[in-house]
Parts: structure tokens; C-alpha cells; sequence
């Protein structure tokens, strides 16, 4: 089998990462934070020193401002709705995911919010003024994804993020297709929640999600329950990360996502950004010779482009094309990828599209595979 589906979940993970999770549910599996045993504090400690090394990654000042959740749909429904205020009004860019889209539109069905949509340019200015453009002055908050799960789209966040600072807005990103392929600073790009999963790029097992504040921000909790701190009093902690992280945490996870970011560093982002380029470069340049393939985005290259395909075999449906490419054993999503707005923005809502999302694990001799796979399917639906 090829997998070129790790925008949905990177598959395989690194060997080091199976074996600190095995590592977690044979040797310490204890409950972190809540016990005072040695095996819960062993986990503790395994927990914490992850928060540290993410920290780090990622520039965030204070390791216990990583909060981890479930995933990166929760990480950004806490940041989302822990932000809005009633009245107030937020942006988001037009590429956004529906892990953001949908609490921002459900806020404002509930009348708490209002919002509008920034468009994206290939050009950052551009994508810049839009945003601006939009700025009221009861804006609370931007939300944007740093890189479209869909097109492959940077967006500017470092700019972005200093017109939200510049305008005293809240900044949120959504790096569930940067983490770990792209370099993020919070503290550089002025982001103040950083959210995302830890399965995609960072290699961790699912069922494990990040968010990151650059400071203590006065964010209204989504959940409340028990932190293993300040029991005799039924009022939620105010303090991080327990003030956002109650209930039992994803001990095996986390330490998956410790190996996997030690691992990430060992191998250096810029060649793991740089591998998964060069086969998508290599079937980009290849499908532009085809007739009948349609291509919606420039070339994929920084600063505007990250390693993600997306394209359409003219006049059939995408599903059609992934199904197709399934019974060749190549794993790849098609349809709308959970992006309504991003489809709609490249006009791409009837038919969808397939998806191609190598990781540092494929090899350009699977690149070329597959795209001699899709000629041969071009040739029989034709
Ligand atoms: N944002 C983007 C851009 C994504 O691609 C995804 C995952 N497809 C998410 C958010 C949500 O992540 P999760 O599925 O872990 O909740």
C-alpha cells in the first residue's frame, strides 16, 4: 500500500514513538496529576517533560501554558468559544477547516457573535488587506489556518499576526498541517492560542490534541471537572494548565507525542519540509503535462506553498478517482476534506478533489507510482 493520506493522519509513525507509547502502557501507565505513588509520578514527570519540549518547539513561553486535549477540533473550540464575548466579532480566512468554521458559525447562531471571511490571495499583501479590510472595532478575535488542509496554502500568519497585535485581537492558528512541516515561532508570528492535533505531523498516536496560549490569557473554560488540583473547592482552577485540562489526560499518546517531536528535531524540519516537496513537485511537474488534469494551485513552493496536492481527473468525480486508486493500493482522500469554505473558494464543492499528502515515510519512487497509477486510470475513464 502507498499512503498519501498523512494530511488526515500521518501513517506510519517513527519506531521510537511505538516504542514510548509501549514503553507508557507497560511500564508506567499510572494516572498523571492525580495519585502521589511513584508510578504516577513517573507518568507526571513523562507529561511534563513533553510540555517542556513542545513548549520549546513551538516558542510558547511558559510550559504550562501547553494545555493538552483531545484533538485539534477541541483545542480549537476551546480557544474559539473561550475567546467570544457576546456582541463581539470575529475573521477567519476563506481556506478555513470546519473545526473552525463550524464553532465560529455556531456561535453566531446562537446570536453571540458575528463574523466574516477574509479571502486568500497568492499574494500576501493582498491576503493581508483582506483581512484588515474586515477589522471592526468590537473585532475580538482572527482565526486562521496556517496551512490549507486542502490546497496546500501558507497563509502569512507572521503578518497576520502583527496586525492583530498592531489592532489588539486576539490571534488564533490552526496548525494542523504546519506542526511539525513548517517552522512556527508563537512569539515571532505574535500568535497568542496555537492549536492542533499531535496524529498528523508530529507523530503521535490520535486521540491527542494541543492548545498553546502565549500568555494566561482570560479564557472562559469549555469543560470543567477534575485536575488532581485544588479539590476542596468546587470552582475551577485558574492556574495552567489545569484551569483547561480536566480529566484524565492521553498519557500513552503523550509520550508518543514526546518521541515524536524529539524525533522531528533529530531529522530537522527542513528536510522533512524538503522530502515530502520534492514528490509533490515531482507528480505537480507530471500531471501538468497531462491534458484533462486539472491543478488549482501555482507550483507548490514557499513561501506560498506547502507539500499538499490537490487535483481532478476532468469531468469525473473525485470519489470515483481515490476508489479507483484504492484497488491499486494507493490511500489517498478525496471529496470535500471537512474544508466547505476552502472548496467553495476554488469552486471545487461539486466534485471535491483527490488529495495527495506524502510524508517524510514515502519515498519519490511511490510519487512515481502513483502518478503512473493515475495515468493509467486517466486512460481507462476515458
Ligand atoms: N484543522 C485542519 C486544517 C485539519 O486538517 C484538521 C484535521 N483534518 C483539523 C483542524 C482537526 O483536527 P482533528 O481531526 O485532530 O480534530
Amino acid at each position: 500500500m502507498i499512503y498519501f493520506d498523512n494530511a488526515a493522519t500521518t501513517f506510519v509513525k517513527p519506531r521510537s514513538v511505538h516504542y514510548a507509547v509501549n514503553r507508557a502502557m507497560r511500564n508506567y501507565g499510572a494516572n498523571p496529576g492525580r495519585s502521589g505513588h511513584s508510578l504516577a509520578l513517573a507518568a507526571s514527570s513523562v507529561v511534563y517533560e513533553c510540555r517542556c519540549k513542545v513548549a520549546k518547539f513551538f516558542g510558547c513561553p511558559k510550559e504550562e501554558n501547553v494545555v493538552f486535549t483531545l484533538n485539534g477540533t477541541m483545542s480549537l473550540n476551546m480557544a474559539i468559544k473561550g475567546v467570544a464575548k457576546k456582541g463581539s466579532h470575529f475573521i477567519i480566512s476563506c481556506l478555513e477547516h470546519n473545526a473552525v468554521a463550524r464553532p465560529v458559525d455556531t456561535l453566531k447562531r446562537r446570536g453571540i457573535i458575528e463574523y466574516d471571511v477574509a479571502k486568500v490571495y497568492n499574494s500576501d499583501e493582498e491576503t493581508v488587506e483582506s483581512f484588515k479590510k474586515l477589522i471592526k472595532s468590537n473585532t475580538k478575535a482572527i482565526v486562521c489556518t496556517h496551512v490549507s488542509n486542502v490546497f496546500g496554502n501558507v497563509l502569512p500568519i507572521e503578518k497576520i499576526g502583527q496586525l492583530a497585535r498592531e489592532s489588539g485581537i486576539t490571534f488564533i492558528v490552526d496548525a494542523a498541517q504546519s506542526a511539525g512541516i513548517l517552522n512556527i515561532d508563537m512569539k515571532k508570528m505574535n500568535i497568542d492560542i496555537l492549536c492542533m492535533p499531535a496524529h498528523k505531523g508530529l507523530f503521535a498516536p490520535m486521540g491527542l490534541g494541543i492548545m498553546l496560549c502565549s500568555s494566561s490569557l482570560p479564557l472562559e473554560t469549555l469543560i470543567e471537572g477534575g485536575t488532581g488540583s485544588a479539590s476542596s473547592s468546587l470552582v475551577q482552577p485558574d492556574f495552567m494548565p489545569d484551569r483547561f485540562e480536566s480529566g484524565t489526560v492521553n498519557l500513552p499518546a503523550i509520550a508518543g507525542l514526546d518521541a515524536g517531536v524529539e524525533f522531528i528535531n533529530s531529522v530537522g524540519i527542513k528536510n522533512i519540509f524538503n522530502h515530502e516537496q520534492r514528490m509533490v513537485r515531482y507528480m505537480y511537474d507530471e500531471f501538468s503535462k497531462l491534458d484533462g488534469i486539472e491543478l488549482y494551485t501555482p507550483r507548490p513552493k514557499l513561501p506560498g506553498f506547502a507539500p499538499l496536492l490537490s487535483f481532478n481527473i476532468a469531468e469525473v468525480g473525485s470519489d470515483k478517482v481515490a476508489q479507483l486508486l484504492d484497488e491499486e493500493n494507493i490511500a489517498v482522500r478525496a471529496g470535500l476534506h471537512c474544508a466547505y469554505l476552502a472548496h467553495s473558494h476554488y469552486g471545487t464543492i461539486g466534485t471535491g478533489t483527490v488529495r495527495l499528502s506524502p510524508s517524510l515515510f514515502n519515498t519519490v519512487d511511490e510519487a512515481k507510482n502513483v502518478v503512473r497509477i493515475v495515468k493509467k486510470i486517466k486512460k481507462y475513464l476515458s
